[in-house]
């Protein structure tokens, strides 16, 4: 362990994750915090981190309420309905009602936005989307971090957080280590802000072997947000609600900017509609769902997903059309240029024009989040002038333990934040840390050298097992004294697919598949103690693979806890094949016993606080 120098670091505010959520709260966290010490700590590099790496071409939450276009009142009832009425309305509208101030100091920052040339308003792509030239978007928030910041460290992945021994369920920093150099890093924080993104990788993806890294979600992303809060023992909720995208063929470009902007549509093998075909079929399970406006993505999965089982494959989107306009043309490849420059490369190598071959789509494995159009993440207060009590407990996105903050894709129960309303939440997040720390609520923390150290042999464990395991090998990479993080990955991979309701079963599951998935996941936890790392970046893989681990535990105790389908499109419950309101019209909320490793879960109403509120304000 010598070897291995510590650093000791003391601050007021620490923030995990220097993505979008993470650059707001450094950003905010120095607004209200004037002389505190604030620090951001990074697994990459902020200028190119988190989903936005490589740039977006939409900031897809934006209200326009200067113009009268959109209020926050209308975003909760779109997240609401898309989301089969399973969000936390006070999340959303607190969101909702600050992200256009979000986006204004992007423009301000130097952002490129698209302009509606008549109106001079932000080009709309959709009701929510506005148009920018992203390509620069990470490094301009990244630049406002920095300034923020007492010191921005980057490459230090986050392993494991630390607890005030002084006060029980109270935070007292975290620790991790450089992926470059080695060391180890301590950090004593009053509190933490974890922004460390959503999980990819937890179910097997389509692309395997060659193909491998080529997901939807970013592949960096590996459910730290929420391993980080699990092992601690905070609360969690919604972690069953799982995203399936439906995306062009293999590329997974994203299909918002032609559905909405160059009006693309699409259709089956044959050139028929076919989610019509599905609509009896849907309302047998979800009742009045399928007549909603719009219509739930999940339910627009399910039509997919159904005529693909029945034989109407493949799905195309019809791109012949649009694409002879020179204009949408151009908009067409920018879209991908400015944001998934691959999707671009797969259409060359496939020889596909999509001015005149319909190009195919497909839907992608599923991936945990909190803040696309899905709402997995750590059960948070909400705001003290619009939660009710059992959604408040004294700070703005605080978990259930105190001091410890999330915002974005860490932050369950708030779907359709994306880039802009995650920043917005990382603000709204280090507002509150602030006020906490200034309430004198982190006075007298205890953390004893001898839990750092703990941690830092669990940490650079991985490493001698290795080294002491290497003697073994045969064939290049088998031993019988360990398994390499990518066996271990692959292990997890099929076992959420096959039980959990991954694309192996058409993303179906049911109860006692799911019993023998968590069964697996226990004996994967064990075999997890003998993950041996050759060097400093496989050990930064055996620490993503324990957490999408402990992730994946959490996402299969909740599908098995919801006994219904809630979502059909997202995955089904063959068990229980139908929406049933009358009993889970409710919130599913985890807590993992820390010293036990047991899950607990409960329900908890979900409150419509928007309609109720003009319900009483019409009385
Ligand atoms: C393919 C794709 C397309 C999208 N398109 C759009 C779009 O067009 N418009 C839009 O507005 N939004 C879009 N989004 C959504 C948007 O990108 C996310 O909502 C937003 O990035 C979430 O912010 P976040 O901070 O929670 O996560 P991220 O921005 O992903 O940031 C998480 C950060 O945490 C770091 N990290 C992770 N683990 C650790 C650890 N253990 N220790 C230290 N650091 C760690 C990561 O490196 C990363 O920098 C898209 C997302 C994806 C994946």
């Amino acid at each position: 362990m010598a070897k291995h120098k510590t650093h000791y670091e003391d601050c007021d505010v620490l923030v995990v994750g220097g993505g979008m959520a993470g650059t707001g709260a450094t950003f905010e966290a120095r607004h209200w915090g004037r002389d505190m010490k604030i620090i951001c700590v990074e697994k990459a590099n902020i200028d190119r981190s988190g989903a936005v790496a490589q740039g977006l071409y939409a900031i897809n939450c934006y209200m326009g309420m200067q113009w009268g276009e959109n209020q926050p009142e209308d975003h909760v009832r779109y997240a609401r309905n898309d989301l089969m009425g399973m969000v936390r309305e006070d999340l959303g509208y607190d969101m909702a009602r600050h992200v256009d101030s979000t986006v204004h100091m992007f423009d301000e920052w130097g952002l490129p936005m698209m302009k509606n040339e008549k109106t001079g308003r932000y080009l709309r792509e959709g009701k929510w989307q506005i148009m920018i030239h992203g390509e620069s978007y990470k490094p301009i928030v990244a630049e406002a971090a920095k300034k923020s910041a007492d010191k921005i460290y980057n490459r230090i992945m986050i392993t494991h957080l630390l607890m005030d021994e002084s006060q029980e369920n109270r935070i007292g920093g975290a620790v991790g280590f450089n992926m470059r150099t080695g060391d180890f890093h301590v950090f004593r924080a009053k509190t933490v802000i974890v922004a460390a993104g959503g999980a990819s990788h937890i179910f097997k993806p389509r692309a395997v072997g060659e193909g491998m890294g080529r997901t939807w979600y970013a592949p960096w992303s590996n459910g730290s947000a929420y391993a980080l809060p699990i092992a601690v023992g905070a609360k969690m909720t919604q972690m069953e609600n799982r995203i399936v995208l439906c995306r062009f063929k293999d590329g997974y470009g994203p299909v918002g900017a032609y559905f909405l902007h160059l009006k693309t549509y699409t259709q089956n093998a044959n050139g028929e509609n076919y989610e019509k075909k599905w609509y009896d079929q849907t309302k047998e399970l979800v009742g009045d769902y399928i007549d909603h406006h719009p219509t739930p993505t999940c339910l627009r999965n399910h039509a997919f997903i159904q005529e693909t089982m029945a034989g109407g494959g493949p799905i195309h989107m019809v791109t012949t059309e649009a694409f002879q306009d020179p204009h949408l043309e151009t908009v067409g490849w920018e879209n991908f240029l400015g944001m998934t420059v691959g999707q671009a490369v797969v259409w060359a190598s496939q020889n596909i024009d999509p001015k005149y071959t319909n190009p195919e789509l497909t839907t992608s494995e599923p991936y945990v989040m909190g803040s696309h159009a899905t709402c997995s993440g750590a059960w948070v207060s909400g705001p003290e002038d619009l939660s009710p009590p059992e959604y408040f407990w004294g700070y703005n996105r605080m978990l259930t333990i105190d001091g410890l903050f999330g915002a974005g894709d860490t932050v369950g129960g708030s779907a359709h934040k994306f880039s802009s309303g995650s920043f917005t939440e990382g603000r709204l997040a280090a507002k509150a840390a602030v006020k906490y720390i200034n309430d004198q609520k982190a006075e007298d923390i205890k953390v004893t050298d001898k839990q750092c150290e703990d941690f830092k042999e669990a940490i650079f464990k991985p490493l001698e097992t290795y080294q002491v395991a290497q003697n073994e090998i045969t064939g290049g990479t088998v031993s019988p004294s360990y398994i390499s993080p990518i066996q271990g990955l692959q292990r997890l991979q099929r076992i959420m697919d096959e039980y959990v309701g991954g694309i192996a079963t058409n993303y179906m599951t049911n109860g006692n598949m799911l019993k023998r998935g968590l069964e697996l996941l226990a004996w994967l936890e064990e075999d997890l103690e003998k993950v041996g790392a050759e060097d400093l970046h496989q050990l930064m893989r055996a620490w993503e693979l324990k957490h999408r681990a402990l992730t994946s535990q959490c996402v299969t105790e909740h599908t098995m806890f919801r006994e219904e389908t809630r979502w059909p499109g997202y995955y089904y419950r063959g068990d229980h094949m139908k929406l049933d309101d009358d009993n889970w019209h409710c919130l599913t909320v985890s807590r993992r016993d820390p010293k036990t490793g047991k899950f607990s879960l409960e329900k908890v109403p979900v409150y419509h606080i928007v309609d109720e509120n003009e319900k009483k304000k019409a009385s």
